[in-house]
């Protein structure tokens, strides 16, 4: 039996992994969940799945939650808690599915312990990425990707040695906006960023596909996990998202992984690697998909896609500050406060304004974060 901890239990990807360890009962056993705020979902996962701890994040939410338990289970709360239950190791495999940067802290709790990382949180490596590699070769942790691009790269890399790399292709549907003009990217609605054509996801990742960020964040994540030049990296669009991401190789031969999109095969994949265990979760059946197509990328429509790359070859901190300021960007556009557009100016604008330090410490990173934080939220408020 595997012992999981799952950091972000109530979200898409939690509620997808509780999935995968419902149709394994004999080979994963859940020992803590984690939620926000969302402590009914949490109630009904731990009538299920019985793990002796779980962290609410909201404290007040928490206290709630522990007069409802009634201690049959122990209940932490705030980030104090999600690094406590991370740092006391009964797990051996952590799903890490929190939404941006409060991912970061409990990760590397997990990494000193040398546990495995399903990492699904792509923010973590985007602001830390320097880090967190350094950990993981200093610890000798494994981290399996979760993200489905990520994972078919790897999966795609099972035997291969890196340096017969040519180049990595890295899929996107493109979002629900593909096909408008700028003009038309002036005027979009919350509902219509919201509304993703091949992927249910959380809020914050479905705004990002929408303006392209998530594949910019995509880049800066795979250049971390696979530790290759931006140069290496290449945005495909592909609209059918059957072929998850490629790899081409030296000698002009390409590999794909491919299915119908589904959350559940590539954390499955995680939590059994290097094994693969029978499930149905997808049946991908190609003469009713009867077509794959795919695009360059627009990077004058999509700039958040520019400003990633661009994040990159900057190095240092500036991966840090493009995220932070996409978190605040994307928050404020779904309260309302700003147009779509105003999501990768606001980026650019954090990345002219904070300064860029090199060789980060965590320290670093921790105070390039607020300090974005704290100079957009002055700008915003
Ligand atoms: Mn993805």
């Amino acid at each position: 039996m595997k012992r999981i901890l799952i950091l972000g239990s109530t979200g898409s990807i939690g509620v997808n992994a509780l999935t995968v360890v419902r149709e394994f009962r004999d080979e994963f056993e859940i020992t803590g969940l984690t939620a926000n705020g969302n402590i009914e979902l949490l109630r009904e996962q731990m009538k299920e799945f019985a793990p002796p701890t779980v962290v609410v994040k909201d404290a007040k939410r928490g206290a709630e939650l522990k007069n409802l338990v009634n201690g049959t289970a122990e209940v932490l709360t705030g980030e104090e808690g999600l690094v406590e239950i991370t740092k006391r190791g009964n797990y051996d495999i952590l799903i890490s599915s929190l939404v941006g940067f409060a991912g970061l802290a409990p990760t590397i709790e997990a990494i000193k312990l040398k546990k495995r990382i399903a990492l699904a949180n792509k923010e973590t490596l985007v602001s830390a990425g320097e880090i967190i590699t350094r950990l993981c070769k200093e610890y000798d942790t494994e981290m399996i990707p979760v993200d489905s691009e990520h994972s078919a790269i790897f999966q795609c890399l099972v035997g291969e040695s890196k340096n017969e790399i040519l180049k990595l292709i890295l899929t996107a549907s493109g979002g629900p906006f593909l096909n408008r003009s700028a003009e038309e990217l002036k005027e979009v609605k919350i509902e219509e960023a919201l509304n993703h054509p091949n992927w249910k996801m959380g809020s914050k990742i479905t705004i990002d596909s929408a303006t392209m960020m998530n594949k910019g964040l995509e880049v800066i994540e795979a250049h971390w996990l696979f530790n290759l030049p931006s140069s290496k990296i290449e945005v495909l669009i592909h609209p059918q998202s059957i072929i998850h991401s490629m790899v081409e190789f030296v000698d002009s031969s390409i590999k794909a992984q491919l299915s119908l999109p589904d959350m559940k095969v590539p954390i499955q994949y995680a939590l059994t690697y290097p094994e693969r265990l029978y499930s149905k979760f997808v049946e991908t059946n190609f003469p009713k998909i009867h077509k794959l197509t795919f695009f360059e990328p627009d990077f004058v429509k999509f700039p958040c896609l520019k400003l990633a790359y661009d994040a990159i070859e900057t190095g240092g901190t500036a991966p840090c500050t493009l995220n932070a300021a996409n978190e605040i960007a994307v928050g404020l556009f779904l309260k309302g406060r700003i147009k779509f557009l105003q999501i990768p100016e606001i980026c650019e604008l954090a990345l002219n304004k904070i300064e860029i330090k090199y060789n980060p410490d965590l320290e670093t990173i921790f105070e390039n974060d607020r300090q974005t934080r704290v100079f957009l939220n002055k700008v915003y408020n």
